[in-house]
Formats: structure tokens, C-alpha cells, sequence
């Protein structure tokens, strides 16, 4: 088969399930060639600010959820998110990501609206801003939209409603995600979800149809990563023999199918993938991915933020999460995109062809 050829569903189902390093790595030389032909050989990092822990959803796998009482909850002050960003700017990152719990209420949202403001006043508009601030109404992303951030990255997190159901409490709405999804794309957001890969009751199958929505919905981006247990969550306290090893090799394959199918959307090398494995963000792009997000979040507060068991660099400044960045990019034959805001192509020809259709009209 070459590059170009599609999968049925059964083969990449086959390949989900497949255990066998040599195969597999055949598999994501594959991807790696569809990468580096749709969105080229540079590598482009989005600087992740995970701003504040408080949280008003209670997902049953997140280490941040309201419920879990052992975590102390903490607030980024304005400078602190502004002096994060100016640095992602002289660094010449070209991309920040605002990340945090979920807050739907207006104080939040006008937080939100100035701070964006304020990050493109001093950074001469340079900065790409991602957000990744959960489900919000029409008029909040509308207004975020308008204050300069472009990006929306809100996973999915499976597109089985079945399997959404038995990971979160009855009071979070699988259509709500998606009909927020929808909105965002309608907008004109660049828009980007994902999906946890290796939840418990997940099927190949379940996976192969989560490809299938992201084709479906169009989506510009993809930030999906391995499932990792936290042991103060109800659903990680159910999960016996967590093989971390094989968890990472099902991800990697999951992002090497998706690069196939979808081809020229940006697709994120997650944290996750190195909490597996030292090296898993690396072998997250020769598995054909082009996204970084190097952590900014001040160290004194990393700690705050564990989605999950062993998430890592708890103890690295974004200085030193630079350094040991760069050298592991250049070892897989990859450069940063520095200066460069890397938008996805997915998007540049999505727009084009909007605005082709209008002139047209
Ligand atoms: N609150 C926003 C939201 O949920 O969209 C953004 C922050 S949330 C922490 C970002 C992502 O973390 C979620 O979409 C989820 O997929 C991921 N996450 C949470 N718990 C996780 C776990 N135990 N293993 C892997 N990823 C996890
Ligand atoms: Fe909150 Fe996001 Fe964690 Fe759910 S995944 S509990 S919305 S931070």
C-alpha cells in the first residue's frame, strides 16, 4: 500500500490492536511521509500556559475535576500569564495555548476577553493564541474570537456517547461538546478536539470511528493523547494493570491513522506521550505529528496540574523545557518553526475556499 491509499476500518482497527513493534514501525513511516508531504518537516510549538486549576465540571478522569479535594487550587494573576506570553514571544515561539479548568460565567469571560487583548497589545499581534477553556456559549466564543485569540482546541474526548456517558456524570452533555464544536467552526475558529486513547471500555472500533468524526466535523487540529490513570479519580481508581507501554504504542498508532486519513490538519505530540515514555513526544511526531506545546506554567505551580499520574517536567522552568526541546526535535531529523505561528493548512484552504465561494456568490 502506499501513503496515499486509504484503510478500511477493519485494517485500521487491525493495526489499533496490533502489538508488533515491527510492523507498527512500518506503519508510522508511512504517516511520518504523509506529514512530511502535507505539512512539511518542521516541528511548531504552542506554549502551554496552564493558567488556573478551578474547575466547575467534575469528569471522572481529570486529576483537576471539582470533586478531588486533594488538589490545592490555583490562579495565574494577570502579569503572570502576560510575563508567560512576552516570553513565548521573544523566545519567537509563534503560539501560546491558555489552558484551564472550565468557568462559564461572565467575570470569566471578560477575564479571558481582556487578557487576550492585553497578550496582543504587547506582543505587536505576533502571537497565535489557542484557547482550550472548555465548553462556553455563542456569544463567549464569539467575544474571544473578537479579542484576537484564533484557536479552540476542545477535545471530544470519545465520540461513542456511550462511552462519553460512563466517563463523565449524567449532568455533562455529550451533544452540548459537539454542538460547541460545531459553533466554533462555524465561527470561524481554527478548531481542533481529540480524544483520550486506551479509555477503559474503549473498543479499536470506538477509535477508528473517533478518525471518522474528526473528518466528519472538519476539524483543523488534533490534540489527542494517551488515557493515564490519576489515582484520586473515580474512574482511575477502577483501572487495574495499567500497562503504560502499550498504552503509548496504541497512541502512536492512533495518531499515525489519523494522519493518513486526514492529512494536512496540525496534529499535537501531547504531554501525555512523554509521561509513557521519555521519549514519546519525539516518537509522537515521527509517528506524524508537527505540534509541540512546551510548558510555560511557572513550576511553583505544575504541581496543581496533574491530570494524571506522572505527568512530567514538575520541576523545569520553561528556559530549561526549551533546551531539552530542541535537541530531541533535531534528533529526529525535524526544526522548530520558530517566528512562525504554523496555522494548519487544513485551514488556510478551508478559508480559501470560503472566501472563493463568496466572491463567487
Ligand atoms: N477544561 C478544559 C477541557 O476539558 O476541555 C481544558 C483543560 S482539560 C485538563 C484538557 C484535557 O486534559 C482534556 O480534554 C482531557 O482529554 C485531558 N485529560 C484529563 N484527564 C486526563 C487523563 N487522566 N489522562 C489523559 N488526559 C487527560
Ligand atoms: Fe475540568 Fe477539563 Fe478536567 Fe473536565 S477535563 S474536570 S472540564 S479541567
Amino acid at each position: 500500500m502506499t501513503p496515499m491509499q486509504a484503510y478500511t476500518d477493519t485494517e485500521m482497527a487491525n493495526w489499533l490492536e496490533s502489538t508488533d513493534p515491527a510492523q507498527l514501525a512500518t506503519l508510522y513511516q508511512k504517516a511520518y511521509a504523509v506529514k512530511q508531504q502535507f505539512v512539511g518537516n518542521k516541528v511548531y510549538y504552542r506554549g502551554l500556559i496552564e493558567f488556573s486549576n478551578v474547575c466547575q465540571k467534575n469528569c471522572l478522569y481529570c486529576g483537576i475535576r471539582r470533586g478531588n479535594t486533594n488538589v490545592e487550587r490555583y490562579e495565574m494573576n494577570d502579569t503572570e500569564i502576560l510575563e508567560a506570553a512576552c516570553w513565548a514571544h521573544q523566545q519567537r515561539y509563534g503560539s501560546i495555548v491558555l489552558q484551564g479548568g472550565e468557568r462559564e460565567t461572565p467575570a470569566f469571560t471578560k477575564r479571558i476577553e481582556d487578557l487576550l487583548n492585553q497578550i496582543h497589545a504587547k506582543t505587536n499581534n505576533e502571537l497565535g493564541i489557542t484557547l482550550s477553556l472548555g465548553e462556553q456559549s455563542e456569544s463567549t466564543y464569539r467575544r474571544w474570537l473578537a479579542a484576537g485569540a484564533k484557536r479552540y482546541l476542545l477535545r471530544i474526548e470519545t465520540s461513542n456517547p456511550d462511552l462519553y456517558s460512563s466517563i463523565h456524570p449524567s449532568d455533562h452533555d455529550f451533544d452540548r461538546r459537539v454542538a460547541c464544536l460545531k459553533t466554533l467552526h462555524n465561527l470561524g475558529w481554527q478548531t481542533g478536539t481529540g480524544v483520550m486513547i486506551g479509555l477503559p471500555g474503549q473498543t479499536a472500533m470506538d477509535l477508528v470511528k473517533d478518525i471518522h468524526f474528526f473528518k466528519k466535523l472538519d476539524v483543523d487540529m488534533i490534540g489527542m493523547g494517551p488515557y493515564i490513570p490519576h489515582n484520586d479519580t473515580p474512574l482511575g481508581q477502577k483501572v487495574s494493570n495499567f500497562d503504560g507501554a502499550r498504552q503509548l504504542q496504541r497512541a502512536l498508532t492512533m495518531i499515525a491513522l489519523t494522519r493518513m486519513q486526514l492529512r494536512d490538519v496540525n496534529i499535537a505530540a501531547a504531554t501525555a506521550l512523554q509521561a509513557l515514555n521519555p521519549q514519546g513526544r519525539e516518537r509522537g511526531i515521527e509517528a506524524g505529528a508537527n505540534i509541540i506545546m512546551p510548558n510555560l506554567t511557572e513550576t511553583r505551580y505544575r504541581t496543581g496540574y496533574q491530570l494524571y499520574n506522572g505527568k512530567p517536567c514538575m520541576d523545569e522552568n520553561a528556559g530549561m523545557c526549551r533546551f531539552c526541546l530542541e535537541g530531541r526535535i533535531a534528533s529526529v531529523g525535524e526544526s522548530v518553526g520558530y517566528g512562525e505561528q504554523g496555522d494548519a493548512p487544513h485551514f488556510l484552504r478551508r478559508i480559501q475556499h470560503t472566501q472563493g465561494n463568496h466572491s463567487a456568490a
